[in-house]
């Protein structure tokens, strides 16, 4: 996909004016209350735009955990080439815009009472509630699998203490040992994000174990940015070499060749219909659905994830709740933290227009995507969106990918951009 600098750039000023388009001045001293379920990404980038369009609405945050660790550049930890505290993140920031941030687990959503409960037995009564609780997995996918089994089989797919563990397996790894990373059927958090952890594993490797590598079972026929991580891995490990430090094993359309069907998890082996594997390290990525807390209130279609209208991420099935991030349908978009970040953008103008008795305006959103494949070795794809005329889907519009043959400056400079994103992303959400 190609497009002009110009054309890219007009696109996100779109992108942006939905901060200001749609957001009506607002009449002071109503007290309207909402509840945003899940102070990640998207909830907390929502809470934080809601108070800033309009101060009088009581913004409440229910948020399981204390600290919030970003999942994006997480999979350097596993390199060694960041800290876990390097992505971490607290909320003294939301607090500082007067969102009240209260940590405990929402356990169901009444939406006729429009009032949400959790498991410290508190009940929070909203106008308008926001759901973003990310993706549950779902551990059962794979016989043999289970959440008690990650202390030693991590997912490392939540940031936090998984991609301790992930990590401190790797260090532990004799050198000539083999990583397996078994990856997730679409759709799923972070498209090209297994490959990136494939090429930090990799990256780590090659320098301290080099007679290691790293294997990926892929129940997919493709993957996302497949052509840029396959001549990254060509340049940096020896892809499609015999001594290849990174093996994917892909499953053509119509057959089931490598999709692991069962896990040991005492020997660390993983079966596919035609395979036993033996790994060192072991990493599997289950297959995906909305955050427990969507199903419990009723708001996902029979696949698992929650159908939204797309102009303000209401539901489609339970009126006055939005959901939004990864847990939401939402057209081509894919399920990343700038998306999540985009869309609650757009959630939190809709919030602010409907309780203020206007209509969302017609938003636009965006998304880019870094990956890291290795040391200076960074690419990207870019993309804006807009809704149809008929609002039945987001579609992008313009939008980029970097070149096949780009210099190694160019990649180079990819690297620098995905952390300068990295303090932007952080910053715009929990700022
Ligand atoms: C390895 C990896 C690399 C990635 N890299 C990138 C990248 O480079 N760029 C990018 O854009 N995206 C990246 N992503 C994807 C990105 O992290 C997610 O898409 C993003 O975090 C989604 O935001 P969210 O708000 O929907 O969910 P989350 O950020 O997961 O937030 C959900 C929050 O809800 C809380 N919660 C859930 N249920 C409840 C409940 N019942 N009560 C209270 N709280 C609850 C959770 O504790 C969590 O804090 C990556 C993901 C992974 C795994």
């Amino acid at each position: 996909m190609s497009i002009t600098r110009r054309g890219f750039i007009q696109g996100m000023g779109a992108a942006t004016a939905i901060g200001m388009v749609g957001v009506p001045h607002l009449a002071f001293g109503a007290t309207k209350k909402v509840v945003v379920i899940g102070g990640g990404t998207g909830g907390a980038t929502a809470a934080k735009y809601i108070r800033m369009a309009d101060a009088s609405i009581e913004v409440t945050v229910i948020e399981a955990n204390k600290e919030y660790y970003c999942c994006y550049l997480s999979n350097e930890v596993l390199s060694g080439e960041r800290t876990l505290d390097s992505v971490k993140v607290g909320y003294s920031g939301l607090a500082a815009h007067g969102v009240k941030v209260v940590h405990d687990t929402v356990t169901e959503i009444d939406a006729a009472g429009r009032k949400v409960k959790t498991a410290g037995g508190k009940t929070y009564d909203y106008d308008r509630c926001i759901v973003a609780p990310g993706v549950d997995l779902k551990y059962g996918a794979i016989e043999g699998y289970s959440e008690a089994a990650t202390e030693t089989v991590t997912h490392a797919w939540k940031a936090g203490p998984q991609t301790a563990i992930l990590r401190k397996q790797l260090e532990s790894m004799k050198d000539g040992g083999v990583a397996v990373i078994v990856a997730p059927p679409n759709p799923f958090r972070c498209p090209p994000g297994p490959y990136e952890r494939a090429s930090q594993m990799a990256h780590y490797f090659k320098q301290h174990k080099p007679k290691s590598k790293v294997i990926i079972l892929d129940p997919k026929a493709s993957f996302s940015k497949q052509g840029l991580f396959q001549k990254a891995w060509t340049k940096l490990y020896g892809f499609g070499t015999e001594n290849a430090m990174i093996e994917w094993r892909g499953t053509p359309e119509g057959s089931s060749d490598n999709k692991v069907v069962s896990v040991d998890v005492a020997s660390r082996s993983v079966k596919t219909e035609f395979d036993e594997i033996k790994a060192d390290v072991l990493n599997i990525i289950p297959p995906q659905q909305a955050g427990k807390v969507a199903s419990a209130s009723g708001l996902v279609n029979d696949k698992g994830w929650c159908p939204v209208h797309l102009d303000s991420f209401e539901s489609k099935l339970h009126k006055n709740i939005h959901v939004i991030g990864d847990a939401s349908v939402a057209g081509k978009m894919p399920k990343s933290g700038y998306a999540a970040n985009s869309q609650a953008k757009v959630a939190a103008a809709a919030v602010v227009a409907l309780l203020n008795g206007q209509e969302p305006g017609i938003p636009s959103y965006v998304n880019t995507c870094y990956s890291i494949a290795g040391k200076d070795y960074g690419f990207s794809v870019a993309n804006v969106y807009k809704l149809t005329a008929d609002k039945s889907d987001i579609i992008d519009v313009s939008g980029g990918v970097t070149p096949a043959d780009a210099s190694e400056e160019h990649l180079r400079r990819e690297v620098e951009f995905a952390y300068s994103w990295f303090k932007n992303i952080v910053a715009d959400s929990f700022g």
